[in-house]
This record gives C-alpha cells, structure tokens and sequence, in this order.
C-alpha cells in the first residue's frame, strides 16, 4: 500500500506542537544514543507525553529542544533521561554501564 495515514483523532493542539517538537529536535539535534530511528510517533493520553518509538520500543523524547532517550530501570522503574537516572540508585547506574551519553 502507498498510502499510509496519520490519526489524529484524539490529538489537540498541545499534542501537535510537542510532536512538532520532536520532529524539529529529531531533524536538528538528535542527541540519543539507544534510539535508532522514527517508526511511531506515540501519544500517552493518561500522561499527556508525545514521544518518539523506534522500531525496538526505544522512547525519545524532546527536552529544550533537544532529542533525548527515554528510559527506564527494569529492577526499579525509575525513568527519563539517560542522565536522569544515571544520577538514581546502583541498580540504575547498572543498566545503563554500557550506554555512553
Ligand atoms: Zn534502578
């Protein structure tokens, strides 16, 4: 099929400017290191976030106009940025020893 659709159904304006967020910052200042590239662009309508997903359910997400992994700890739960929780616990600090920022 050559045709492909986007549903905006549930989409208000908020959720369109932070998508375009996201598309500038993907476009102009991509600093993620896990995330591989746009498949989805997801809306979480219990937490308000737009975010980016790739084709392994890597998140990202746009911070000051920046593109930025989105992560979270499987032995706690703590999420956001790699540097974020980086700066949690040591079961954290262990998921991510492998990812350079
Ligand atoms: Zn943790």
């Amino acid at each position: 099929m050559n045709y492909h659709e986007l549903d905006l159904t549930n989409w208000g304006r908020r959720e369109i400017r932070m998508m375009q967020d996201l598309l500038k910052a993907h476009a102009e200042k991509n600093h993620t290191v896990i995330f591989s590239g746009i498949e989805k662009i997801a809306f979480n309508q219990m937490s308000g976030y737009v975010f980016l997903v790739d084709g392994d359910f890597n998140v990202a997400i746009e911070q000051d106009g920046v593109l930025l992994d989105h992560v979270s700890c499987p032995d706690c739960g703590n999420e956001g940025t790699i540097s974020e929780v980086k700066d949690g616990a040591d079961c954290c600090r262990e998921f991510l020893k492998d990812v350079e920022e």
